[in-house]
């Protein structure tokens, strides 16, 4: 699970770890959004009307869901479990909500909270990324001053300072966390089975 303020550079930052590792695979949420240029349907997010949305969440579709800056986001059972074919790990993009929704439920998941260098920083990078219309962009930064306390909620902090480093310790955490004694009991036990005793 992955979260941060919009403009911190977690986008690109999955962007890069999912290019570079194998058996990582992300999961695509539903939003009422707009697409942004360049965005596609299905890999981005599945773009849908508030009304299809509405019926997902009555039908109980949704793992989670949450407003976040005005729009509805949501992990659909069936795309955690189209990205967790073959036995993938999954990467899900979610807001500070929806993290404190599930994150009792997968126990197993380790969470990482994506921070700019500074407020600063992040308020260049939201305008210079032409992406949002300016009240969009304003709405994102007051929000982000609310969403930044979230970050002693999470097990793993990144500062997306220099962007190289920022990517690598997002690969080691990912990597490191496919060792954590919840990932590993299954086949820890099995090894441990056979010695009998
Ligand atoms: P988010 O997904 O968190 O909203 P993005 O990945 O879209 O953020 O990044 C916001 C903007 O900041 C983009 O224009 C991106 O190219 C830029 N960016 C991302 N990481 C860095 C970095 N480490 N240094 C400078 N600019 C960055
Ligand atoms: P953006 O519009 O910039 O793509 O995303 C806005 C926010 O929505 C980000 O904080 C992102 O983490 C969050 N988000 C994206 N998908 C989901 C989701 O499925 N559930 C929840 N709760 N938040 C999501």
């Amino acid at each position: 699970m992955i979260s941060a303020p919009s403009g911190a550079g977690k986008t690109t930052l999955v962007a890069n770890l999912l290019r570079s590792l194998p058996g990582l695979r992300f999961s695509v949420s539903h939003t009422t959004r707009r697409p942004r240029p360049g965005e596609r349907e299905g890999r981005e997010y599945f773009f849908v009307s508030r009304g299809r949305f509405e019926g997902m969440v009555k039908r109980g579709e949704f793992v989670e869901w949450a407003e976040v800056h005005g729009h509805l986001y949501g992990t659909s059972w069936k795309a955690l479990r189209d990205a967790q074919a073959g036995g993938s790990d999954v990467l899900l993009d979610i807001d500070v909500q929806g993290h404190r929704k599930v994150r009792r439920r997968l126990r197993e998941a380790a969470s990482i909270f994506v921070l700019p260098p500074s407020f600063r920083e992040l308020e260049r990078r939201l305008r210079r990324r032409h992406l949002d219309q300016p009240a969009e962009i304003e709405r994102r930064l007051a929000d982000a001053r609310r969403e930044i306390h979230y970050w002693p909620e999470y097990d793993f902090l990144i500062v997306n300072d220099a962007l190289a480093s920022a990517v690598r310790a997002l690969r080691s955490i990912v990597v490191g966390s496919r060792y954590r004694r919840l990932a590993q009991q299954d086949c820890a036990r099995e090894i441990a089975n056979g010695f009998g005793g």
